[in-house]
């Protein structure tokens, strides 16, 4: 050999992977076909060529589970592979697009994506994320606290490197830090090394040495200049790529030709390694990587497809705000509140929830739940979503109804329809309460909610509607209902929760008899109802002839109530204030109303008035009298781009009415007050050919938007449902941030950004920070999770929002304001002619049904805040805002109020139970659920939201009996000392922090 290794300056690392997109331009089975055989000839290559050391598979262990469930016979293969580092998998179960999820979304992803990987032999210990659109802050957090110090990525670098370098070291705000791979020239640019083109069939065309010298000489020339050491990198791979044919012997002849490189097929974990043992000097970045200098961002996949996100983020938060909680709790309630039955009847859904999060994992792949698929991809995520949301509300329903059964509920008035309400806020809380129940007859207002101490909270009927029960209705005879009478009972309980109540039997000209059963969910309220009911047919003839027609009076009431943190607790509905005590009544403030004067509608909250204008905005008059106008104001414009990035075309402009604004009293309070706003547009109905104008053809396009406040509360709420009949435009709404009247000095002080990111707050500039000649010239249109909020020493806004994660910051007449994107209408997976991207994202493939036309409903809300500061202190309400209780009915017979008098007194409050509670610190409760690994112990997970160092002092349930500190893997790092029932923790600035839980035994 001429040149010898340790002669040679460089170490070329040849990484052999494939990118796999599990779904995108194809679906999910279509390319696993290709998957099938990719793993086949990735296990033949390890099988038949000792040179060919090992394959990186796209860092998701997924796409095993994928390969396993058609190779089942191949699973003692993989499992070598693997456990001899040959097969790297792991440590994600997908790759997810990190901003559009949820941060326990991307823990339980982790998770779930090691746990995988571990049963089929290990994980590898690399955060591989290629292709994701940009990087949250703290993901160098998340990867250390699972023992991860290593990452690879393509996209996100900006401006934070003066120079281009492919190693640094990228840090969380906490401090944490991994070793960035930075794959500059993208993960695929040394994809088939000796072949004419880096992705494609090459089965026809011999490999060539020569070719890959040129490659390699090229792209290493460049790679040499930033690099912080003697390691370079070859990413030999590409976008559902097999590996590259005869790749080991091409490294073996490039080793022949070469005088400065020593050519290795690696892997990266032996990459990093390598790069840390060099000890180089790396640059140090910090937080979140949204850059596109080196490639595109592909920044509006925040808004296409606006439907997935919402239904995403509903389902996150029911499993993690409603179904763990709930199902953990039911498991974990002491001893001395279960009677031997009820244990019995218990089990945690271990396995249920698993598949829940399976389901909804799948979805959160960057080209799924980015919206950039072809439609028949998002066709089939929402069936998953429907499979993933009725898991885990039929666990949230059945928890609690189990919860809801170990309550004593003996203080109850005798007859009272009763509520057991879960409320998962972290922190004690006034909230308003949504209870729908059925009873036999409508409850006659005033109501009143009682609680187990007397206390009586106003209450309001939203509604209340007779129902037939078509499924009883039936003509038939006396002796047909005395033989079926409990099967009926039985039917309506199993299917529907419902009890037979009550009855009438009256004599009737058409027929012999009509027989009237009133349904309810508090059937057992009249117990011997079906005793009763067949006395009463028995004095007639068996042949005489029955018309049986049921029915029920469905309630929803609102009531307002002190809430504990993460709590359960019962209350009584009671229909008459006699039962409570008038004065705790009267006691009741802020409540809210509705004032008509002059065929106007305005809301009193304790945050001041709303007025509707004109155009359909808003007008805000705050206590003190400070003005806001045009809030929520619905602006137009159109959209020539694809799924991947908006590209206007035209002005953006306040929607043009066709008729005046019609405003109407849905609510009108004490606990709940609503308008509805209805009016008509008239837009463009499309673009025209040439995609550089809007049609003159025009449509009418609905608008019904719910303005709604609460008692207690300072939150405006809306609920905007829009007829979408426009294709190629985006809608949204906007949200000035300071009051219509502000003194604006020429050249003062801008207002300050905040939003919300997962495990994080993070401040923005208002405007982009790159130059044009980036990749792809860098955009305002940037993510939140639930929240932005804009403001300055004398006001702020925050504006927060239910799965519509986009946000631009926009100047305006009256200064600057949050435009909240609502809807993008779009025809194409990708194009080559936007104004925002040059050249494609993806193929051109049209996609209809991202133009989103038909019905939408979007949930957002703003508050007003006498500062910046303000806000910044209350960020953890915001992010709570679309988290409200839950109810169940709860029966409240006599028998069961009997057995509940005879075991009244014990050790332990069985009327109600907090499990832990937070202070206003700036702590953020993320997960309160069962450990992954431990059923026996209880996971709680919040970071600190303040940008210093906390100590928080946790309010813990007495049944807690101990607490150990851990790592987001659950492996523990410190036992923490209860005293009087709290546990005290300090969190470093944006520190997430684990704590594990142990209770007493049962
Ligand atoms: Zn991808």
């Amino acid at each position: 050999m001429l040149n010898s290794v340790f002669e040679k300056k460089y170490t070329v690392h040849v990484i052999s992977h494939t990118h796999w997109d599990r779904e995108w331009y194809r679906t999910q089975q279509q390319f696993r076909m290709s998957l099938v055989r990719t793993v086949d000839t990735v296990l033949e290559y390890i099988r038949d060529n000792p040179g060919f050391r090992c394959f990186l598979l796209d860092g998701q262990s997924i796409l095993i589970d994928d390969y396993l469930a058609v190779r089942p016979e191949k699973r003692e293969e993989i499992r070598n592979c693997v456990a001899e580092r040959r097969l790297f998998i792991g440590p994600w179960y997908t790759q997810p697009d990190e901003f559009l999820v949820s941060a326990e979304s991307l823990i339980r992803n982790l998770q779930l994506g090691i746990r995988t990987a571990r049963s089929y032999g290990r994980t590898m210990r690399l955060g591989w994320i290629p292709d994701t659109f940009g990087h949250i802050s703290q993901l160098p957090q998340i990867l250390n606290e699972f023992g991860i110090r290593a990452a690879a990525l393509t996209r996100g670098i900006g401006n934070e490197l003066p120079e281009p370098r492919i190693e640094f070291l990228w840090r969380s705000p906490d401090g944490s830090e991994v070793l960035v791979l930075h794959q500059m020239q993208g993960y695929f640019s040394a994809g088939l090394l000796a072949f004419p083109f880096f992705w494609g069939d090459v089965s026809n065309i011999a490999p060539s040495a020569k070719r890959a010298a040129e490659r390699v000489s090229q792209l290493l020339d460049s790679l040499k200049q930033a690099a912080s050491g003697p390691n370079l990198v070859l990413w030999n791979g590409a976008d559902h790529m097999p590996p590259e044919p005869g790749i080991a012997e091409t490294i073996d002849e490039l080793n022949d030709i070469s005088r400065d490189y020593h050519f290795v097929h690696s892997d990266v974990e032996t990459l990093a390694e390598a790069v840390r043992a060099s000890d180089p000097e790396l640059p140090v970045v910090k937080g979140e990587l949204r850059g596109s200098r080196y490639h595109p961002l592909l920044y509006s996949i925040l808004s296409t497809r606006t439907y997935l996100k919402q239904r995403n983020s509903r389902i996150q938060r029911l499993l993690e705000r409603y179904a763990e909680p709930i199902s953990a709790l039911a498991s974990i309630v002491p001893p001395q509140d279960l009677s031997p039955g009820a244990v019995a009847r218990y089990r945690y859904p271990a396995a249920e929830l698993r598949e829940a999060w399976k389901l909804l994992l799948q979805n959160h792949g960057h080209d799924s739940i980015g919206g950039c698929s072809i439609d028949q991809v998002h066709r089939e995520m929402i069936t998953r979503f429907d499979q993933s949301e009725q898991i885990a509300s039929r666990i949230a329903f059945e928890s609690l109804k189990h919860l809801s059964e170990v309550l004593d509920t003996s203080w109850a008035p005798n007859d009272a329809p009763m509520c057991v309400c879960f409320n998962p806020v972290d922190r004690p809380t006034r909230r308003v309460v949504q209870h729908e129940f059925r009873l036999a007859r409508p409850l006659a207002e005033p109501v009143v909610a009682l609680d187990h101490d007397g206390n009586a909270w106003p209450a309001q009927l939203l509604s209340c509607e007779q129902h037939s029960h078509g499924w009883l209705d039936r003509d038939t005879t006396v002796a047909g209902c005395i033989g079926n009478l409990p099967w009926w009972q039985e039917v309506l309980k199993r299917m529907d929760e419902l009890d037979i109540a009550d009855f009438e039997l009256e004599t009737s000209a058409t027929t012999d008899l009509v027989l009237r059963i009133y349904l309810s969910d508090y059937g057992g309220i009249e117990t011997g109802v079906l005793g009763r009911l067949a006395e009463a047919l028995q004095l007639h003839d068996r042949s005489a002839r029955v018309a049986l027609r049921a029915s029920y009076v469905h309630h929803k009431i609102a009531f307002a109530a002190p809430l504990d943190a993460v709590s359960y607790t019962a209350y009584a509905i009671v229909s008459s204030r006699e039962k409570a005590d008038p004065a705790v009544v009267s006691a009741m403030t802020d409540t809210v109303a509705v004032q008509s004067r002059n065929a106007t509608h305005s809301l009193l909250f304790s945050g001041g008035v709303i007025d509707v204008e004109a155009g359909g905005s808003l007008r805000l008059t705050t206590p003190s009298g400070t003005v806001y106008t045009g809030l929520g104001q619905i602006v137009d414009q159109g959209d020539g781009g694809d799924t991947y990035d908006f590209s206007p075309v035209g002005p953006e402009r306040a929607l043009v009415l066709e008729d005046e604004v019609v405003v109407d009293v849905l609510q009108a309070g004490p606990v709940k007050a609503c308008l509805e706003v209805r009016y008509e547009s008239r837009l463009p109905a499309w673009l025209e050919a040439e995609r550089d104008r809007r049609s003159l053809a025009t449509v009418n396009l609905p608008v019904r938007m719910q303005v709604s406040v609460e008692a207690g509360s300072e939150v405006v709420r809306i609920r905007t449902a829009i007829g979408n009949t426009v294709s190629d435009h985006r809608m949204r709404a906007v949200f000035p941030c300071l009051p219509a009247d502000a003194p604006r000095a020429p050249g003062g002080s801008e207002p300050t950004l905040w939003v919300d990111s997962p495990f994080s707050i993070q401040r923005r500039e208002l405007s982009p920070q790159g130059v044009e000649d980036w990749e792809q010239k860098p955009s305002s249109i940037q993510p939140h999770l639930s929240w932005v909020g804009l403001g300055d020493e004398s006001s702020a806004v925050a504006v927060v929002a239910d799965g519509l994660h986009e946000h631009e910051i926009i100047d305006t007449p009256t200064g600057k304001a949050c435009a909240l994107t609502l809807l993008r209408s779009v025809g194409w997976l990708s194009r080559g002619d936007l104004s925002s991207r040059e050249g494609q994202a993806g193929p051109m493939i049209a996609t209809p049904e991202a133009q989103c036309i038909g019905d939408g409903a979007f949930e957002y809300a703003f508050r007003v805040f006498q500062s910046e500061h303000e806000l910044r202190q209350n960020v953890q309400s915001l992010t709570d805002t679309f988290v409200v209780p839950l109810t169940v009915a709860t029966e409240n017979t006599p028998e069961r109020r009997a057995e509940e008098a005879r075991k009244a007194t014990t050790a332990y409050d069985r009327r109600q139970c907090s499990y832990i509670s937070l202070h206003d610190t700036g702590f953020i409760l993320t997960a309160c659920t069962k450990a992954a690994n431990a059923h026996d112990l209880m996971v709680v997970r919040f970071f600190n939201s303040r940008d210093e160092r906390v100590t928080e002092r946790l309010q813990l349930a007495p049944f807690i009996t101990g607490c150990n500190r851990a790592h987001l893997s659950e492996d523990p790092i410190e036992r923490l000392r209860i005293e009087e029932g709290s546990v005290s923790v300090t969190a470093e600035p944006f520190q997430i922090v684990t704590l594990l839980l142990r209770h007493a035994r049962r």
